[in-house]
């Protein structure tokens, strides 16, 4: 089942939601707020601290093996 990440568009609190793929966000809510219509962001299965996992072209501070 997908996991989905939402964020608050009032106070930017993100959080993740377990939906369906038909699901939209119609009645979800912020855990934090309570304002409705969250942005929803990627879809992130490992909420882990990656940045930018295909952007190979943007490399700014991470491009491995170039020495
Ligand atoms: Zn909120």
């Amino acid at each position: 089942m997908p996991i989905y990440e939402y964020r608050c568009k009032k106070c930017r609190e993100s959080f993740e939601v377990i939906q369906k793929l038909n699901e939209d966000n119609k009645g979800l809510r912020c855990p934090k707020c309570e304002a409705d219509e969250p942005e929803r962001l990627l879809s992130a299965f490992c909420s882990g601290g990656q940045k930018g996992a295909t952007g190979m072209g943007a490399g700014a501070h991470s491009s491995p093996g170039h020495s």
